[in-house]
């Protein structure tokens, strides 16, 4: 949790600077695991009932490897800008889901929002749907499992020799 007292908030900047585990942003990404801690810098501008939430999340997170299953280490630093309008809590909605726009438009109600549900849509963001430890990842013998990112296996010249083979015959 990341509770935020939309009441004492400052007209103009509030600045703010938190920490929060996997656990306050109720982090269940198995694809992802974070390895530290998310460090949130936001600045918050009230003007009247409006509120724009802006900074980064910053944190490590430990990846597979999708094509070898290697466990790769990510740094994630994303920006963010948040902005939130004030609404009537008989009109309030609650699936509050982020997309992938930059600026996303959220209503709140009540004295207070729990920003650690916006840290973890941000956070989901940067995921990518194709992880790879990088780019060029030769990832793994269909046969014999060898990582070929480590060196080739003897599987692979056997099989370009039977199409050699297969060419030949074909040829004859
Ligand atoms: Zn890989
Ligand atoms: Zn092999």
């Amino acid at each position: 949790m990341f509770i935020i007292d939309i009441q004492h908030l400052r007209f103009g900047k509030n600045n703010f600077h938190q920490e929060l585990t996997s656990e306050d942003i109720r982090w269940d990404v198995d694809r992802a695991q974070l390895t530290s801690p998310v460090r949130v810098d936001l600045t918050i501008r009230k003007i009247e009932d409006k509120l724009l939430f802006s900074g980064t999340c910053e944190t490590e997170a430990n990846f597979v490897c999708d094509r070898c299953l290697t466990e790769t280490k990510y740094t994630v630093q994303k920006p963010f800008e948040l902005y939130f309008r004030y609404r009537d809590r008989r009109n309030y909605s609650k699936d509050l889901e982020l997309t992938a726009k930059e600026t996303q438009e959220c209503d709140y109600s009540g004295h207070e929002i729990d920003f650690s549900v916006y840290v973890r849509e941000v956070l989901i963001l940067t995921i990518p749907i194709k992880i790879l430890c990088r780019d060029d990842c030769k990832g793994l013998c269909s046969h014999c499992g060898q990582n070929l990112n480590k060196g080739h296996c003897s599987c692979l010249t056997m099989q370009t020799d039977s199409r050699w083979e297969q060419l030949k015959a074909l040829q004859t």
